[in-house]
């Protein structure tokens, strides 16, 4: 087990600089256009692909860090650039995650290179599990996989709303029901390669929001692909079904359980970036707040200004250790006995929200302009208490854990 401390070490202290720069160099001073323009900012992908930030090489290092904390400070740093520019950037890495923990090895050399393409032509992915009447609750999902056994084929048929990369994804991984019986256990998912019939990209929603990255539905008419494209194979997928069916007859506790841990795993990842955002958009506020002169004297001097800075300041770094420290019990396999995940994508998201708002107020009139950035920091900051589970599913779930309930 790594050490715990509350310092990062001279390597990952070089890699957050490096990341640091290429934030504020290339992506902040993008961010401004691609909010406005609302398409994917391809030029800075490439960028990011040129010097190796966008690769899987990259991606994979910081998920293997022992300490836990490579991908939250990876997060926090690229957010802290522009959230939606950042969310283009990693939002691949959501399709490849998904792929790494359920594929075969093959699976895993086949398609994640193609996920992200290469430098010269940079390709990007999609994981599509949420549907119109399948947010919150997953378990109520209607996307339909049906094996064709003749001729080794799944035949795929739904709609996927909300999907990151939806439509424009080189590789597109789709979560659908395989056994209406199981619930979300009854969940498999498929890779649907480029090019394949039948995948179309629906409404491209224009949002409040994160700008930068795109969202848009995901049309699965009569889309045919490989058995091999079954996420873990059909054997792993039939032994499973089945252990479902036995635990579902005995309760079904510990299968919840076991979902239940992935899901706290990632959710850091998730609060880091609104850490970041939080953390740039409070930077701005204290900048402004130590020039701009009111009643002959820096806005600052007036306490009403410096205790709301304290609080952005004190919630922001209390954000971080949450996410650090439930980022810290899931490489070291920690169990979240009190949701520890769920907790820190709760905080930091909440904070990122309110400490957005009080930049704004601090910058006055400037703050409501889009001359100044943190009214896009604080459009963007509203994203985190909603995607990846809503703040409300966050306090139902570390409530049901506190209380030692089921997660439905
Ligand atoms: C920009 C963006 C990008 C996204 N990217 C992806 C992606 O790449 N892939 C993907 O699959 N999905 C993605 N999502 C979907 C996202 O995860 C869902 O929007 C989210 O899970 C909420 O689902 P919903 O929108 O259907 O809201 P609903 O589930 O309908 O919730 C509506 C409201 O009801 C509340 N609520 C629901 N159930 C309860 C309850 N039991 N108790 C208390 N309150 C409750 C919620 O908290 C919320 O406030 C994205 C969404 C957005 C907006």
């Amino acid at each position: 087990m790594a050490e715990f401390t509350m310092e990062l070490n001279d390597e990952q202290k070089e890699v957050r600089d490096w990341l640091h720069g290429f934030a504020a160099d290339v992506i902040r001073p993008a961010a401004a256009e691609w909010d406005e323009r609302e398409e994917t900012p391809w030029p800075v992908i490439q960028e990011a692909a040129k010097v190796g930030i966008y690769s899987l090489d990259f991606y994979a290092q910081q998920y293997f860090d022992p300490t836990g904390l490579g991908i939250p400070m990876a997060m926090e740093e690229l957010f802290w650039g522009d959230a939606g520019i950042a969310l283009s950037i990693v939002g691949t890495g959501l399709a490849a995650v998904g792929v790494l923990a359920n594929g075969t090895e093959e699976q895993i050399g086949t398609w994640i290179p193609q996920m992200y393409g290469d430098a010269n032509d940079v390709k990007v992915a999609a994981f599509c599990s949420s549907e119109p009447d399948a947010g919150s609750d997953v378990a109520s999902m209607r996307t339909r996989a049906v094996y064709d056994e003749a001729k080794d084929e799944w035949v795929l048929n739904g709609t996927k709303t909300w999907a990151t990369n939806g439509g424009i994804a080189n590789v597109h991984v789709v979560v659908a029901v395989v056994d209406p019986e199981l619930g979300s256990k009854g969940h498999a998912s498929f890779i649907v390669p480029p090019g394949t019939p039948g995948l179309s990209q629906g409404q491209k929603f224009k949002k409040h929001g994160i700008r930068a990255s795109h969202t848009a539905e995901v049309v699965l008419d009569n889309v045919r692909v490989p058995g091999s494209c079954l996420l873990g194979g059909k054997q792993k997928l039939d032994e499973r079904l089945a252990r479902a069916r036995e635990r579902a007859k005995a309760g079904g506790e510990r299968v919840k359980n076991a979902a239940m841990a992935t899901f706290e795993a990632s959710r850091p990842a998730v609060g880091a970036m609104a850490v970041g955002t939080a953390r740039a958009a409070y930077e701005v506020a204290l900048d402004y707040a130590k020039t701009r002169e009111q009643f002959g004297r820096p806005i600052i001097d007036n306490q009403g200004v410096a205790f709301q800075l304290a609080d952005m300041r004190t919630q922001i770094d209390a954000a971080r250790l949450l996410v650090w420290r439930a980022s810290w019990m899931a490489v070291n396999g920690k169990p979240f006995t009190a949701a520890e995940g769920s907790m820190s994508k709760l905080y930091a998201s909440e904070t990122a929200k309110k400490v957005t708002a009080q930049a704004v107020q601090i910058l006055g009139g400037n703050g409501y302009t889009r001359e100044y950035p943190v009214e896009r920091m604080h459009r963007d900051s509203a994203i985190y208490t909603i995607f990846e589970g809503t703040s409300e599913i966050q306090r139902l779930v570390i409530a049901r854990t506190l209380a030692g309930m089921p997660i439905r």
